[in-house]
Parts: structure tokens; sequence; C-alpha cells
């Protein structure tokens, strides 16, 4: 994609969500932490429901390691692979309270050190919780950059360094959940949204056409005509 391409397409999806977040539900860089850690293969509506019980009893390193493997289990047993993820969790609780006195540390390194957080989920808590420019690559995020060609890569870490050069500097710090949330809600997996996309003519996807993508330029060339000829007699 061109460069002022790109930029159109950040500036539409910001004008259409202009404060994008995760959807999931947390009140503390801790909260996040565990959310993120939970919502590997599962996704943030069941995430939240576990959390909602999970964090009104233990939303702190030290009550959840009080909880113990089995005490933790019983409220995300409706999540997948919840026993991995009791024992990451007990395990990264024991480590913030040895090792950052109980904090969430913002740092890439120190993150990654902990039990069951990869890059992806550093990046996410980096992100969300600290403010930082990263990129957490997931399905919706790898999708649609290759869809699109607005950053094709065959690997996720090969999306990601495209994305962060590629994506200008002051659409940076929201870039992924915009991406994230269009992947979700428009650009889906098996049937994408593009009759009704609000991106559809700057997108590559050969097989937009196949799923109305027409529709979609038709309107938005509506819009700006329409656009144009207001400010034409306004002026
Ligand atoms: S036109 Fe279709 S494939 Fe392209 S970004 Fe929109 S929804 Fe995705």
């Amino acid at each position: 994609m061109k460069p002022k391409h790109i930029n159109e397409f950040f500036e539409r999806l910001q004008a259409q969500r202009p404060d994008p977040t995760t959807e999931l539900v947390y009140h503390s860089p801790f909260e996040l932490l565990i959310a993120v850690i939970l919502s590997a293969q599962m996704t943030d509506v069941g995430v939240n429901k576990a959390t909602a019980k999970l964090f009104a009893v233990a939303n702190t390193p030290a009550s959840i390691l009080a909880l113990g493997v089995d005490g933790l289990k019983e409220y995300i047993k409706t999540i997948n692979f919840y026993t991995a993820k009791a024992n990451n969790i007990i395990k990264t609780c024991q480590m913030l309270i040895e090792l950052h006195a109980g904090q969430v540390p913002d740092d890439r390194k120190a993150l990654e050190a902990l039990a069951g957080v990869g890059r992806k989920t550093a990046n996410v808590v980096l992100n969300t919780a600290f403010g930082h420019p990263t990129m957490a690559v997931d399905t919706h995020i790898f999708r649609v950059s290759n869809r699109t060609g607005l950053a094709p890569a065959k690997t996720v870490e090969g999306v990601e360094k495209k994305l962060l050069k590629v994506v200008p500097k002051r659409y940076l710090t929201n870039a992924h959940h915009w991406i994230l949330l269009h992947g979700r809600y428009t650009c889906k997996a098996r049937k994408p949204l593009c009759a009704s996309c609000i991106v559809a003519d700057l997108c590559q996807w050969p097989d937009k056409y196949e799923f109305g993508a027409a529709k979609a330029i038709k309107q938005l060339q509506d819009n700006l005509s329409s656009l144009e000829s207001s400010n034409a007699s306004s002026t």
C-alpha cells in the first residue's frame, strides 16, 4: 500500500473509532496482564466472564497466589488450557512479588521473562497499560495486514516489523487496536464485510469484489462527491 493510502487508511479507522482500546475488562496493569495470559485461544468475552468473578475476589499477585493453583482453576475452568494457564499465572505472581515488588514491570525483557508471557502478550501490556507504540500481532492483525497490502509478510514477526515501519508515527500507539477491531468486526476471516468496509477502495485484496466491495467503493465515492459539492457551495 502506498504511504498516502496508509495515511488515509488510519485516518478513516480513527474517525470510526476515535478512542480504541482492548475489549478485555481490566482496572490495573496486573488485571490486564492476567486477562491477556488467559486470552490465548479464547474470546475476550469468555475471558471477561471468568475474570469478572476472579478479580472480585483476587486482583493482586498476593491474593491470586493465596488462592493457589487449585483455587485459581475454579475461577478459570471455562478458559481453554486453564490448567497450564493457572500454573503460569501462579508462577508469574510469585515472580512479580519476588522481582518487581508486586508491580507489573514497564519493560519488555522483564515482561517476557514472566511465565506464560511471550512477545505478543508483552506487546499488548506495553501498549495498552503503558502507552508504548508496540504492535501485538494477533490473528486479526496478521490477516488484515496481509489482505489489505498494509504490511504483507509470511510471519507474525515479519508483519510486526513492517507495521512498525509503515504506520505513520501519530497513529502508532492506537494502530494495533484499530487494525484488530477492523479485523474482528469487518475484515472477518471467512466472510469479510467488504460491502460495508470503510477502507474498501484502499484495500488491495483481489477477492474483495466477491464480497461486495464494489458497493462500498460506490458509497465512498458518493460521500466524497457530496462533500466536495457542499464545500464548493459554501465558498
Ligand atoms: S475490503 Fe474486504 S478484505 Fe479489504 S479491508 Fe475491507 S473487509 Fe477487508
